[in-house]
C-alpha cells in the first residue's frame, strides 16, 4: 500500500460524487465483524462518549463515515487504530449499537496483514505482550506484562516507583490467581487465529 500523502482527516473533507461510492468495504465490515454501517444515524453519540475521542485524529463517527464511503486507505492508517482502548462507551451510547470497537480490531488486524507500520509502535507490542499474557495464563498479569514491556522498550525502571507503592499495598500481584478452564481460552484464540488465518 502507497504512503499516506494526506492527514487522514482530508480524506474524510474530499468531496466524493454518489455514483462513485465504493460500498465493498461496508459489505466486507458486514460479513466479516457482523457490523452493519448502514443503520448509523451519524447522529455522533459515539464520538460525544468516545472516552479518547481527545487523541483520535479520525472519531468514531468519522470512521462509520469513511467505511461507507469506501476510504480503507486512511483507515488502515489513522492513529485511532492504535489509541481504542475497546472500552466499549460507543456502543453503549449508539442508538443502532454499532460495535466500533469490533471493527477497530478488525482495521487493527488487517494493517498489520498488510505491512502498514503503526502509528505507535510502543501500543502495539503492548498489545501483543497484553495478547500472549492472557493466551498463556487467561488473564492479563499486570507484574510482568510491565517488567516485560520495560525490558522490550529499554525503559527497566519505568513506573518502577509506583509499581513498588501499589505492590505493597496490595494492588499488584506477582501473580495472579489461574483460570479454571484455561484450555478453553486457547481454544478462542486458536479459533481466531484459523478463522482469519
Ligand atoms: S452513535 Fe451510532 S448511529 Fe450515532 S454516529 Fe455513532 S455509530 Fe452512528
Ligand atoms: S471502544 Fe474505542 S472508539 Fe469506542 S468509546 Fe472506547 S475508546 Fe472510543
Amino acid at each position: 500500500m502507497p504512503e499516506l500523502t494526506k492527514k487522514p482527516t482530508e480524506y474524510y473533507f474530499k468531496a466524493v460524487k454518489l455514483n462513485q461510492l465504493d460500498d465493498s468495504l461496508q459489505q466486507e465490515i458486514k460479513l466479516k465483524c457482523g457490523v452493519d454501517v448502514e443503520t448509523c444515524m451519524e447522529c455522533g453519540k459515539c464520538s460525544g462518549g468516545c472516552s479518547n475521542t481527545h487523541i483520535f485524529d479520525i472519531t468514531p463517527r468519522q470512521m462509520i463515515k469513511l467505511i461507507k464511503m469506501g476510504r480503507e486507505e486512511p483507515l488502515l492508517s489513522m492513529d485511532s487504530l492504535w489509541t481504542c482502548v475497546s472500552c466499549q462507551l460507543c456502543v453503549d451510547r449508539c442508538p443502532s449499537r454499532i460495535d466500533i470497537p469490533r471493527v477497530m480490531d478488525y482495521l487493527r488486524e488487517k494493517a498489520c496483514q498488510q505491512g502498514i507500520k503503526p502509528t505507535r509502535e510502543q501500543v502495539k507490542l503492548f498489545n501483543e505482550l497484553m495478547l500472549g499474557s492472557i493466551m498463556k495464563t487467561g488473564r492479563v498479569e499486570e507484574s510482568l506484562l510491565a517488567v516485560k514491556f520495560n525490558l522490550k522498550t529499554g525503559n527497566y525502571f519505568k513506573d518502577a516507583d509506583l509499581g513498588r507503592q501499589m505492590f505493597f499495598k496490595g494492588k499488584l500481584k506477582a501473580f495472579g490467581p489461574r483460570v479454571k478452564n484455561l484450555k478453553k481460552i486457547r481454544q478462542i484464540f486458536n479459533d481466531t487465529i484459523q478463522k482469519e488465518g
